[in-house]
């Protein structure tokens, strides 16, 4: 028996090797990475340009705590997120993670209101279902129920939103109606709990683990900002896991020309080579805070010069090999080869997504959208059928439907058509196995 644990007994192979999509077990079975781990290996695995830059970081020092020493490699990477985030935010501080990062954002928004004397704003609106992060404050903004229940004593849950889930509801989601139906319920949520009292909006501004791929609806994130600055509420984008290039644009929030006021990033950041994270924020923000006495927040690990090095370079590899531009190409190749294998199973209800951030999702009835039982542990048999197969997938476990039997298809940034098409046909063994 292993002395480690993780959620469950699960027990896996030991990993041998990785490089580019692939990894290979110590009986070396080769696996493609179809989901770059928890879409994190953007960048795929063993890049050499990252690793020549962490060893010559770490000949270097690997470790210099914040209070005692800026580093080149720290400074290098702020000024890089700044100059690729939207105009104003340009002040980064950095996390080893992103259940780190949501904390920080949090933080960083209620020290900030406290600045303009507004302490009656402490609420943070989310939307159900969401993910944020594991750690209790970030819990309390995540959407899923499984998830929460056993720990909400322990914390203050925050408002919730329904997510918009457009394709659930029958609606269109090009239409800017659908959009404006689900900014809707924002604003009666801020109204319903008072103004005065909402601190921030946090969102994603493409789904991932909570909603597989969900891509806001038309004019979604733009009514959101509207209402957001009409009373005076904090955005806050989540990009964990969309950040960093994974749906064609560094920032997922760019398919719509919209800011908001604070980002979280993590995931690819570190392309999986480092635990990295940072909140990237509006200077005035920032400075008020600092003015007022100083953040008091901090994680020990924020900013070492090992894990900005690699981050640098995973930003340069994607630059300079045109990987946001593959990840449009592929991703247009790979959903609509997801889209062929929807007219080979009726069992898959939806596809969806936005560059390599790419789901489909499993349902008993695709025309009443009804769930599958939860007896049919889509979930387990598909993931394990895959895996077996030699093709690793990403879901979450649904118990009841809540969140819908998705699976996220997120191979790295790299890939090729050949390579993707090799991934469509050990999921569509893996699919006429599991049926
Ligand atoms: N936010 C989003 C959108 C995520 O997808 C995740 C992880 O999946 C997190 C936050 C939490 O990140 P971490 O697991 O690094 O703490």
């Amino acid at each position: 028996m292993s002395r480690l644990f993780y959620q469950t007994r699960l027990e896996r192979p030991q990993l041998d090797r990785a490089d580019g999509i692939y990894m290979w077990d110590v009986t070396g079975k080769r696996y493609i990475d179809g989901s770059s781990g928890a879409m994190v290996s953007n960048i795929g695995h063993s890049n050499p340009r990252v690793l020549a830059a962490m060893k010559t970081q770490m000949e270097k020092s690997t470790f210099g705590y914040r209070l005692h020493f800026q580093t080149e490699a720290s400074e290098a990477l702020a000024e890089r997120a700044a100059g690729l985030a939207p105009e104003g935010l340009n002040r980064v501080f950095f996390v080893s993670g992103g259940s780190e990062a949501t904390e920080s954002a949090m933080k960083l928004a209620r020290q900030y209101a406290l600045t303009r004397g507004q302490a009656q704003r402490y609420k943070v609106i989310s939307r159900m279902p969401s993910y944020h992060g594991a750690t209790l404050g970030a819990l309390s903004v995540t959407g899923y129920a499984p998830m929460t229940a056993p720990f909400d004593p322990m914390m203050r849950a925050m408002p919730k939103i329904p997510a918009p889930r457009a394709y659930l509801d029958g609606l269109d989601p090009d239409d800017p109606a659908t959009g404006a139906h689900y900014a809707q319920m924002l604003e009666d949520k801020i109204l319903e709990e008072g103004p005065q009292t909402v601190l921030a909006f946090i969102v994603e501004p493409i789904g991932g683990a909570s909603t597989g791929a969900l891509v806001s609806p038309a004019g979604y994130m733009q009514r959101i900002r509207q209402i957001c600055d009409h009373y005076g509420v904090l955005l806050i984008h989540d990009e964990v896991m969309t950040g960093g290039g994974r749906t064609g644009r560094f920032f997922a929030a760019e398919h719509w020309d919209v800011a908001p006021d604070l980002i979280c990033l993590s995931k690819g950041f570190g392309g999986g080579y480092v635990p990295l994270g940072a909140v990237i924020a509006r200077d005035d923000m920032v400075e008020a805070v600092l003015d007022a006495g100083g953040f008091i927040h901090g994680h020990t690990y924020a900013g070492n010069p090992l894990a900005c090095a690699a981050g640098l370079a995973v930003i340069d590899e994607i630059e300079e090999n045109g990987l946001m531009a593959n990840t449009c190409r592929m991703g247009a190749h790979l959903k609509s080869r997801l889209s062929d294998l929807m007219q080979k199973y009726p069992m898959i209800g939806d596809v969806r997504g936005e560059g390599l951030l790419l789901a489909f999702e499993l349902m008993a009835d695709r025309r009443s959208k009804t769930p599958l039982p939860v007896e049919f542990n889509a979930f387990d048999r598909l993931v394990e059928i895959a895996y077996q197969n030699g093709l690793i997938i990403y879901s979450r476990r649904t118990r009841g439907g809540l969140s819908g039997d998705h699976f996220l298809v997120c191979p790295p940034m790299i890939v090729n058509e050949p390579q993707l098409d090799e991934l469509i046909g050990l999921l569509d063994q893996s699919l006429s196995q599991f049926m």
